[in-house]
């Protein structure tokens, strides 16, 4: 059953079931087609489709030319003129595994058996909008969109400011006479970096986020004034050459592209014409695991017969061509009920609102938990615990909640309200004028008690094998943990009298905890958990203080010694300080020294007291107190893609903003640098190429915080 429709009682009432499914497609096509704003997924609006094609199938007499299963899109919308289309503009149908792609090649093998032999043109399907270019006399006369495939909408005015296409074709003169008529289709489309860029610039605005790029294409080129069109950074790729009542000057499909790129339209690089059913399902197989690579969204393969006279030999049904066929990947956005709100504490107290989902299956893994940020985002998507919502996963990114479904949402639901008191502790949760984020106060809040100890243990701090959340929970509950510094304090017989923990795995737990005692002062630190002490500020304060006692000393009686250290800056150095000024936290540095924790780094001396100031000072390479190192990226914009050795992506993001500069998710033409790790995002690196912006290897990021400069070669 899709949890878009209502229950699938098509066995016992057909015809009625037909009728609900037909209404609400209906709804949904004037969602998605006209006003741009779709309320389901794709996928379920598919299998609504389905599910009426399969009543259908099975009962003859309910089909009818008006069913939406023989249809094309959704009649154009008054606000614009309408354009009658000189042939058809049709949709596709669709395959959605591989079994299915092979039962419409055999189903081509029995219309036209010389189909077994031909070759097919294999195109990524483009998660855009269909669009129809008139040529006159190679001149863009008229742009139109696919409407319901005979009359569309006339958006000329706003297609026009769409760079990539051409307002005057560059034909061949070796093609002969340049045709006084032709059309291109094709697919308008928003690439990834400019939607990533549009949501930001809505979500700075307090205004709502665009749900994906397809609808962001679609609204951005729908609009009445050309000039919002023109900032939203549309592309577009050429598809089909529709030569208007004159026999085509090429014999076959991927000629006729060949031709459209020679007259500079732009063409997809990734089409291919491939030979028999193994290289189309290889086509297919890579660019389903390859579809993040790119820097534009794509849905699928459209696979297509490439000899046109064939085609014409095969011709169309009442919607959609007989040859080609929409081959689509599986889904990443998926309609699930979201069961409750709950909010998580961090270690610093932070409140994050998440999504407790019913589990479902998207974007190649099962969902049941997607964050909500803060209590604006939450606001802003206005998701209700009880509502349908559309989940989205694409590829690695962490799964997303994009919106209700407004259609299904319970009736006398409430707006949900962030809770004013702590889940685990009960003390009020604070949200401070002008802040975002939400916190509880107490720091004796067993939940950051919890999270401060895992950090703790975490890889990036002491990396204590064995000490993940689920055990630092189990012994805060039984009163054995209190803070980071009881973990060496932990005894053996305690430990083997607990569930789940056997006598080899308290051995391994007593060895972990015994050798993360060696670990360098710049690891302690980053695992005490300092508000915006990252890895390179706390490799910094080691390497300038040499032991944890001087660093203490130092924060104590001179703050402003710790800004003068390279990346450090004044506001870290007062989180320094007041971290080690609170009686709590230096109760836990001297369990630490008791249970023989190093504390030091190796290779560095601490400073006798009088030397301290002159060894901040020599480290900044300026004079004591001056700060100055701290904005080396002031102004700057820097992009980081891939895993950076010693950081992970939130450090190096702190690294940049600890020194004045900004590091956001995407690159554009303000970025002043991207800085390329291991794994980069491939869409990042083309998009630095496209727009010049200077690209740095992983290995220079230190350099290029600690001098603000372009590494050179
Ligand atoms: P379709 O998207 O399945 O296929 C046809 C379209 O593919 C063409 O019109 C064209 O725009 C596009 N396309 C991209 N690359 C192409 C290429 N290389 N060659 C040819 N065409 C290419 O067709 P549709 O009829 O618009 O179908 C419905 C799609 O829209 C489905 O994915 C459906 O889920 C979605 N939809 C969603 C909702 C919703 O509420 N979420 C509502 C209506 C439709």
């Amino acid at each position: 059953m899709s949890t878009a429709g209502q229950p699938a009682d098509g066995s016992r009432d057909p015809a009625r079931r037909a009728r609900q499914l037909r209404e609400l497609i209906a709804r949904h096509a004037r969602l998605y087609y006209q006003l741009d704003t779709p309320e389901i997924s794709d996928a379920d609006y598919d299998a609504l489709v389905r599910e009426l094609q399969g009543i259908e199938a099975a009962h003859p007499e309910l089909t009818s030319p008006e069913s939406p299963t023989a249809t094309v899109g959704a009649p154009p919308s008054p606000l614009f003129a309408p354009v009658v289309h000189h042939e058809p503009m049709m949709s596709l149908d669709n395959a959605f595994d591989l079994a299915e792609l092979q039962a419409w090649v055999d189903r081509l093998g029995r219309l036209a058996p010389e189909t077994t032999a031909a070759d097919f043109v294999c195109e990524l399907k483009i998660d855009g909008l269909a669009i129809s270019l008139t040529y006159e006399d190679g001149r863009l006369v008229r742009a139109a969109t696919r409407g319901d495939g005979r009359t569309g909408e006339d958006v000329t005015a706003n297609v026009a400011t769409v760079a990539a296409v051409p307002h005057q074709l560059a034909w061949p003169a070796e093609r002969g006479p340049l045709p006084a008529l032709l059309e291109v289709r094709g697919e308008i489309y928003m690439p990834a970096p400019a939607f990533e860029e549009l949501n930001r610039r809505q979500i700075e605005a307090g205004q709502k986020t665009f749900a994906n790029p397809r609808n962001s294409a679609a609204g951005s080129l729908r609009q009445k004034d050309p000039s919002v069109t023109a900032r939203r950074e549309l592309a577009f790729w050429a598809y089909q050459l529709v030569t208007v009542g004159r026999e085509a000057p090429v014999a076959t499909h991927s000629e006729a592209l060949a031709l459209l790129g020679q007259c500079g339209v732009p063409v997809n690089p990734a089409n291919a014409v491939v030979h028999g059913v193994d290289e189309v399902f290889a086509f297919c197989r890579h660019w389903q695991e390859h579809r993040h690579d790119l820097p534009y969204e794509i849905d699928g393969v459209v696979v297509k017969v490439d000899d046109l006279a064939l085609r014409a030999r095969l011709g169309a049904t009442s919607h959609a061509p007989r040859w080609a066929i929409a081959f689509k990947f599986p889904p990443e956005e998926r309609d699930t009920r979201l069961l409750r709100i709950d909010v998580s504490i961090g270690r610093t107290g932070r409140a994050t609102p998440f999504a407790v989902l019913q589990p479902v299956l998207v974007g190649g893994s099962t969902v049941s938990m997607a964050t909500l940020h803060n209590e604006d985002q939450v606001a802003l998507k206005d998701v209700r615990p009880g509502d349908t919502v559309v989940v989205r996963k694409a590829g690695d990114v962490i799964p997303e909640v994009v919106g209700p479904v407004l259609s299904q949402r319970p009736a006398g639901s409430e707006p949900w309200r962030f809770p004013t008191r702590c889940p685990s502790c009960g003390g009020a949760l604070v949200r401070l004028p002008g802040e975002s984020d939400t916190f509880c106060t107490n720091l004796d809040c067993p939940a950051q008690r919890v999270q401060r100890i895992v950090h703790f243990a975490s890889r990036s701090g002491m990396d204590i094998e064995g000490m993940g959340e689920k055990r630092v929970q189990q012994l805060v509950d039984l009163g054995m943990l209190h803070d980071p510094g009881d973990l060496y304090r932990l005894e053996r017989s305690r430990l083997v009298e607990l569930e789940r923990l056997g006598p080899q795995s308290v051995d391994n737990l007593l060895q972990a905890l015994q050798a993360s005692k060696t670990r360098p002062l710049s690891r302690l630190l980053v695992a005490l958990g300092i508000r915006h002490v990252g890895p390179t500020g706390a490799r910094e304060l080691a390497r300038t203080f040499g032991d944890l006692p001087t660093l203490v000393a130092v924060a104590g009686e001179d703050p402003e010694r710790l800004a003068a250290v390279e990346g450090i800056g004044p506001v870290i150095a007062t989180s320094v300080a007041e971290f080690f000024a609170s009686p709590a936290n230096l109760q836990v540095v001297d369990k630490l020294r008791d249970a023989g924790v190093a504390m030091a780094e190796p290779g560095v001396t601490p400073p006798a007291a009088g030397e301290q100031r002159a060894a901040a000072a020599a480290a900044t390479g300026s004079s004591a107190g001056s700060g100055a190192s701290a904005a080396t990226m002031a102004g700057r914009s820097v992009v980081v893609t891939g895993t950076l050795a010693g950081y992970t992506r939130e450090e190096a993001e702190e690294a940049i903003v600890a020194r004045g500069g900004k590091s956001p998710g995407s690159v554009s033409k303000r970025t002043w640098a991207v800085v390329v790790g291991a794994d980069p995002g491939l869409a990042k690196l083309r998009r630095a190429e496209e727009l010049g912006v200077p690209v740095v290897a992983g290995d220079r990021f230190d350099e290029l915080l600690r001098t603000g400069q372009l590494p050179g070669p």
